[in-house]
């Protein structure tokens, strides 16, 4: 595109680091050309400043004071993607401790440039594998870094280096970390590059590896001394070269191509911020293997990012599902224990020490209140009282109940066998009973047909009729109960011709409400005072379900005060390892990786790791709800899809908020700062 502009152009270049005083100037003043297919060597003592050149030359770092073209192209007006752009498509990284990484096989970190760059996985698994075939590493494609020698790891980076083109490579100290035999074929396979048509810029303190250069510059201090022509390069040996040879299968571009956009790289996307986000995408099948990889490469942190999930979700999903049995399960008992009823006491509340000695509530108020129109069914009651009920050889305390002959609809209790007492059984005072069914149980524990059979209650025979289904409800399961009519046991028990309540039950679609203000007005006025107090089921009912919407609240608060706990965990642990993996992220910037790629790596990531807490946690609650189902059968637990929506979303928005902060901070790193950290 430019043909007349120099492929690399360093103009008045320093770089300094630190400020103020304390400022250290490393590059002072550089004035550099490098034409395409160079091989230049620098070369300098240790601590000279040529890695920091190097690093300016690969737009991993940026310079102090100075311009720097490529291919006529200010760096200075590019943006840090444009950068990242340029690092993975047109330089091809080599360092002295080769930066592979751990997790990866050699094929897999070959490839990893190439996944920056959207190739598809065939294309660039087939390409990979020929390039490390071609570098003798054709037996080594699944190994891991860990698993090869010096020598085989710097081949694998150059490979690396390849994998997109690798116009122009930068070796930084490349032989620095070998010994002599695996750093000749490093200068070797250089070198053949070279005749293939890279650009070589390699850096070294070595004045044999210099003398591989066609052009040697020296550097000290920071600044260029001396800038020659190598008239006698070293020969390229053949034989090494003849296993060398055909080293990239594609052919470098002319560096004319640079600022064209390659036709197998994405193209450099423009628009607003969702339009740049969404153009990764395609590649969210890669981000996530990437992401998988990298979890599975260090299961016990991963684990113990997990755990914090793990047991957030579990606790949301458990006590929900525990939440919600015990809201049906009130549910369906105030549905067993409440017609609606308004029961009528004596005295001023359950507290009045004096209710005992009032007298007046008699069977005509009973009758009164039949005879209105809110009313359904009304029973008389005496009692209940505690009785030691006997038969055979068996006795127990029970509660034994006075009421009218309606008092089974009054009371919404249901027959299980037998029959009731009816009005004129009342009249006369019959002695016959019905028995609770827990009462039953006790009395005549292997069973046997009771109906008939004669019970005593105290000293007082009764025949039993019938039996009475207790209600299966949370609050009165277990009390033993024995139904008689309300005049035996007033002449018979408790020697006493007054009543001691009567329960009445509202026609359903009155308002509870008004029935009672009309009870309490009519007893009033044929009392003359108001010496009892009534007692509505309504009430109670709303009390009973504040009471488990209450419940379900405080559950749901300790559920999420887990989660978030959990999610600080994850938050925790993904920081601590973004400071971990630095020199991965800095390896990942250097070859190519924008900014929003390693920030949606380390939210996948985190998201990734939530989901699967969450999956864990779903299975642990079921777990749980099958162990307390079956051992604390008291407690009910039902287990919604809207639980289970409600987990998923709560492990992704966790793993979404708690990796927003470490994906940031990752992102945010500097490839220079973060590849110098060891
Ligand atoms: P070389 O690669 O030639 O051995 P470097 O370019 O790595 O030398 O470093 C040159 C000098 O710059 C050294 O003295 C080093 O301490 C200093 N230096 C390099 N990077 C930094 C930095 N980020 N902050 C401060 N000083 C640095
Ligand atoms: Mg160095």
């Amino acid at each position: 595109m430019n043909a007349s502009a120099p492929l690399l152009r360093l103009s008045g270049i320093s770089r300094s680091f630190g400020e103020g005083d304390g400022a250290v100037t490393v590059l002072r003043d550089v004035e550099l050309v490098i034409e395409r297919g160079e091989m230049v060597a620098i070369m300098g003592p240790s601590g000279s400043g040529k890695s920091t050149l190097m690093n300016v030359l690969g737009c991993l770092d940026r310079a102090t004071l100075g311009r720097y073209e490529i291919d006529g192209h200010d760096v200075a007006s590019l943006s840090d993607d444009a950068l990242a752009q340029l690092r993975r498509e047109y330089f091809g990284f080599i360092f002295q401790r080769y930066h592979l990484m751990g997790h990866l096989s050699a094929q897999g970190n070959v490839e990893v440039p190439a996944v920056y760059a959207g190739i598809p996985r065939s294309q660039r698994s087939s390409h990979s594998a020929a390039l490390l075939e071609r570098l003798g590493l054709g037996k080594h494609l699944s190994h891991r870094p860990s698993q090869m020698s010096g020598g085989q790891q710097q081949r694998v980076s150059i490979a690396r280096a390849l994998m997109n083109g690798g116009d122009i490579i930068l070796a930084d100290e490349p032989t620095g970390a070998l010994d002599s035999h695996s750093g000749l074929e490093v200068m070797h396979i250089l070198r053949e590059l070279h005749a293939r048509g890279h650009t070589i810029i390699l850096v070294t303190h070595d004045p044999n590896v210099a003398a591989w250069a066609q052009r040697v510059i020296e550097i000290a201090d920071g600044r260029i001394k001396c800038d020659r022509l190598n008239d006698t390069p070293h020969a390229v040996n053949a034989s090494v070269t003849s296993e060398t040879r055909d080293v990239s299968s594609c052919p470098p571009r002319s560096a004319d191509a640079l600022t064209s956009d390659a036709p197998d790289a994405p193209k450099m996307s423009r628009g607003n911020w969702l339009t740049r986000w969404l153009s990764g995408w395609p590649t969210f099948a890669e981000s996530l293997s990437m992401a998988w990889h990298a979890l599975a490469s260090h299961r016990l942190r991963t684990g113990l990012t997990m755990l914090g999930i793990i047991i957030g979700i579990t606790s949301v999903v458990s006590l929900s599902a525990i939440g919600e049995g015990t809201k049906r399960r009130v549910l369906n008992d105030i549905g067993n224990i409440a017609p609606n009823t308004i029961t009528v006491l004596r005295g001023k509340d359950f507290n009045d020490d004096k209710a005992a000695e009032i007298r007046t509530l008699l069977p005509r108020d009973a009758d009164l209140l039949a005879a209105q129109p809110y009313t359904d069914s009304v029973t008389a009651q005496v009692g209940p009282r505690t009785a030691r009920m006997r038969f055979g050889r068996i006795d127990t305390d029970a509660q034994v109940h006075g009421e009218s002959a309606d008092f089974m609809r009054a009371n919404g209790l249901k027959l299980a066998r037998g029959r009731s007492f009816d009005a004129s059984e009342v009249e006369r005072q019959a002695q016959v009973a019905l028995l609770g069914e827990n009462t039953l149980r006790k009395l005549l524990p292997n069973g046997g047909d009771p109906i008939g059979q004669i019970v005593l209650a105290g000293s007082l025979p009764l025949r039993v009729i019938g039996v009475v289904r207790d209600r299966s409800s949370m609050f009165v399961s277990r009390s033993l109960n024995v139904y008689v009519p309300w005049t035996t046991v007033a002449s018979r028990l408790a020697g006493q011709q007054h009543l001691e309540s009567i329960t009445v039950r509202i026609l359903d679609g009155h308002p509870p409400a008004a029935a009672e203000a009309g009870i309490i007005r009519l007893l009033t006025r044929a009392h003359g005072k108001k010496d009892f107090f009534t007692f509505n089921m309504d009430t109670i009912v709303k009390s009973i379900s504040r009471t488990s919407q209450m419940l379900t609240l405080l559950l749901s608060f300790v559920a999420l005060i887990s989660l978030v706990v959990g999610g600080i965990g994850v938050m925790n642990i993904m920081l601590v390892s973004v400071t971990e993996r630095t020199r991965e992220i800095g390896i990942r910037r250097a070859i190519g990786a924008r900014r929003q790629d390693i920030l949606r790596q380390f939210l996948i990531e985190a998201v990734l790791v939530c989901l699967m807490g969450g999956a864990v946690g779903v299975v642990l609650s079921y777990a749980i709800g099958w162990l307390v189902a079956t051992f604390v059968p008291q407690v009910s637990v039902v287990f919604s899809t809207n639980t289970f929506a409600a987990a998923v979303a709560c492990a992704c928005a966790i793993g979404m908020l708690s990796g927003w902060l470490p994906a940031r901070s990752a992102a945010r790193l500097d490839p220079v700062d973060a590849l110098a950290r060891e």
